[in-house]
């Protein structure tokens, strides 16, 4: 089997050094063990914070450990009677062509139902954050603005849909004129901008104006950087941000580019969120998956329906990874980034 293993760590960005492809025996099951040849393997932002070994709500890939995701397949050994060769699951094998895992800690996927990368995206991980951050922290109602960016991503894509159903003014913001024009094409926001069209945030500001007239209800926070200090001064008194990502600091750990007014200072945040009353939540998913059968008795319907639309972005290979991983990164990705292994 192979397995792609952190080399080293990165100082910002990562480069193609700090990954290792390696080559190992299949691993045998345990008692109660199962084993899965990945067909499909999930690659998303949070993997950048494991590879810093930063104290954080999680532990880091140690040097030399194997990159961690979530990925689907079929099983070709098992040690269980939960699970018989032939069956497809959910886990968190890593980077790796196969994996190796309690049954207790997998999730069986019916094919018939669709497509099973959808487990990677709009009805797994990224699509419950986006309905989990919108629902118990923006807390929608019908009448107000909403502005969310990674606007065509599985979160920013899942948070956009569900609240113009619950009857916002939903305002996108992406990278590049064709992820705007899906976003209002494909996945119905009522506008959207591009981030990379402005130099600062001011000149973002200015056109986020004209796109939110009432001013900002929910600012459903997935990047940070420029578009956090475009938003803020825009809120609404009683406004609502969960802050779910800053993908903009993830590399970076300052500003970004484009930063260019006070707004981001600490006592210019604090001002805001205290002369606008606003309701500051941030969350980690892994500590509401209580909710996840919720989540999926209620849009699972509406995916299989084709109410709620998802756009998936396949790379091909366990070799190719890091470079997928990179891009997406900085907006290389349009839709749910998976990699086919199979
Ligand atoms: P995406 O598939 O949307 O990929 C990340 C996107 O971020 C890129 O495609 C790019 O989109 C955007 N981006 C990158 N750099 C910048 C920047 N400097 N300014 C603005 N946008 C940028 O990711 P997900 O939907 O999987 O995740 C979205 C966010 O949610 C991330 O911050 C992630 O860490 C967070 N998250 C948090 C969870 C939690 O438990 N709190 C769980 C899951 C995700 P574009 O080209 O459109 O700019």
């Amino acid at each position: 089997m192979q397995e792609i293993v952190l080399a080293s760590r990165p100082e910002a960005e990562p480069t193609p050094e700090n990954f290792r492809l390696e080559t190992s025996p299949l691993p045998t099951p345990g008692d109660g063990e199962v084993v899965v040849k990945v067909h499909y393997m999930s690659l998303d932002p949070y993997m950048r914070g494991r590879m810093d070994d930063a104290k954080s709500y999680a532990a880091p890939v140690p040097i030399g450990g194997r990159m961690e995701a979530g990925a689907v397949g079929e099983v070709i050994a098992s040690n269980s009677p939960h699970f018989k060769v032939g069956d497809f699951a959910f886990g968190m094998f890593g980077w790796a062509s196969h994996g190796c895992l309690p049954a207790r800690e997998l999730r069986k996927l019916d094919p018939s139902q669709g497509p099973i990368t959808a487990a990677l995206g709009v009805l797994g991980m990224p699509g419950f954050t986006g309905w989990h951050g919108l629902s118990a922290y923006g807390r929608p109602q019908a009448g107000e603005t909403l502005v969310v960016a990674a606007a065509t991503g599985p979160v920013g894509s899942m948070v956009g849909q569900l609240a113009k159903k619950a009857g916002l003014r939903v305002i996108g913001i992406a990278g590049g004129a064709e992820k705007c024009k899906m976003a209002v094409e494909t996945f119905g926001f009522d506008a959207c901008l591009d981030h990379r069209a402005y130099a600062d945030a001011r000149a973002l500001r200015k056109d986020l104006k004209e796109a939110c007239p009432k001013g900002i209800d929910i600012y459903f926070e997935n990047v940070g950087g420029k578009v956090l200090e475009a938003v803020l001064p825009m809120m609404n008194p009683h406004g609502r941000i969960p802050i779910c990502g800053m993908i903009a600091w993830y590399n970076a750990g300052g500003l970004g580019e484009g930063a260019s007014d006070a707004a981001l200072t600490g006592p210019n945040i604090w001002r805001n969120v205290l002369v606008k009353f606003l309701s500051v939540n941030g969350f980690i998913i892994s500590n509401h998956f209580d909710r996840y059968p919720e989540f999926l008795k209620e849009v699972g319907p509406m995916v299989a329906k084709g109410e709620l639309r998802f756009v998936e972005d396949i790379a091909e290979g366990l070799e190719n990874a890091p470079t997928a991983f990179m891009a997406m990164l900085k907006g290389g990705n349009t839709g749910k980034q998976i990699v086919k292994l199979v």
